[in-house]
């Protein structure tokens, strides 16, 4: 263990990854007095972060050296696996971590990623932890995210205050793989039912109901959801919703389209009759590639307006 003064048994933290969610979330660590060795592959998100008053270094190893845990917050998890294994020459992160180093991985990956990453961690003589967030970035920086955490109990007991300083929601959801299970879960929920709220809302404007009106019932009613009540599609009912600023994201579609690809590959592999995950897949991937990507996911409500019949 590091000599370090940050709090609790995991006080010296490798934050690799300090990307939009990544940079915010080092620096909250920072401020509540853990010791953190930022790294990223892109310099300018390096210089950020060190703007922002994290500590950064020059290379992954000298992130490792002396860490409790290694925090990865990253794309994907093709990045974490190749990280965890290295390449190109450079030694793995497993490879120059200290033995019985906590590999805590933030990124939203495959279940079968996160398995596959928790497996090489144990393997190599480490403990592991995956955590996924929700919350998006106003969350990374105001500290609020939720994390779904797939880990042994034990694990999850220790790796839960350095959590609780970055979120403000932390849910053991069971053994390696369950927060990414979870996640995934969650926003095929997500996914289909702004679609199904969307359609809704546009087959309203073509009855000649008013957006207030519908909303009324629905919000009220076996209609009610997160995509009604919170992200409502249509400017007016929800005064914070991204429809008030022109789908300014909020959760942009690209993350969304994303997270129905990580849905559909677990649909696929565990053989669920599923049909609306795919179809949800589809329509964000569409949505997506058409100019939707940096725009938030309730924007789907202009495509399927625009491509009725008028
Ligand atoms: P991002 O692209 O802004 O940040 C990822 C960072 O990882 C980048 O700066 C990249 O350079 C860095 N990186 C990639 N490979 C690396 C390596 N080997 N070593 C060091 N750094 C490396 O992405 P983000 O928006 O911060 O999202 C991170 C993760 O969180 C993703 O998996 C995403 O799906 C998930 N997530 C994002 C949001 C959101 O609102 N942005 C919300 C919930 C979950």
């Amino acid at each position: 263990m590091s000599e370090t003064s940050g709090p609790g048994n995991l006080g010296h933290v490798a934050f690799l990854g300090l990307g939009h969610m990544g940079g915010p979330m080092a620096v909250n660590l920072v401020k509540a007095g853990y010791t953190v060795a930022g790294f990223d592959v892109v310099p300018a998100a390096l210089d950020a972060a060190r703007d922002h008053g994290v500590p950064t270094v020059a290379t992954p190893a000298e992130a490792v050296n002396g860490a409790d845990v290694v925090l990865t917050m990253f794309p994907g998890g093709q990045h974490v696996l190749s990280a965890y294994r290295g390449n190109g020459g450079q030694p793995g992160l497993l490879e120059v971590a200290a033995p019985d180093t906590m590999f805590l991985d933030c990124s939203t990956i495959n279940v079968d990623e996160a398995r596959e990453a928790s497996a090489l961690a144990v393997a190599a003589g480490h403990r592991a932890v995956d955590a996924p967030v929700s919350g998006g970035v106003v969350g990374a920086e105001a500290g609020t995210l939720t994390f779904m955490v797939g880990a042994l109990p034990e694990d999850f007991d220790t790796v839960r205050p350095l959590l609780e300083v970055m979120g403000k929601r932390v849910v053991h959801c069971g053994d390696h793989g369950a927060g990414q299970a979870a996640k995934v879960c969650n926003n095929l929920i997500l996914g289909v039912s702004m679609i199904a709220v969307s359609e809704a809302f546009v087959l309203g404007e073509k009855l000649g109901l008013t957006h207030q009106a519908l909303f009324d019932v629905a919000s009220a009613a076996s209609g009610q959801c997160w995509a009604l009540t919170t992200n409502c599609p249509v400017p007016g009912p929800v005064p914070t919703s991204p429809a008030n600023r022109d789908y300014q994201p909020g959760f942009a579609g690209a993350l969304m389209a994303k997270d129905l690809k990580l849905a559909l590959n677990a649909l696929q592999g565990t053989g669920v009759a599923a049909r609306m995950g795919p179809l949800a897949s589809e329509i964000y991937d569409t949505f997506a590639a058409e100019g939707g990507a940096g725009r938030d996911f309730s924007a789907i409500i202009t495509d399927i307006r625009d491509k009725s019949a008028h």
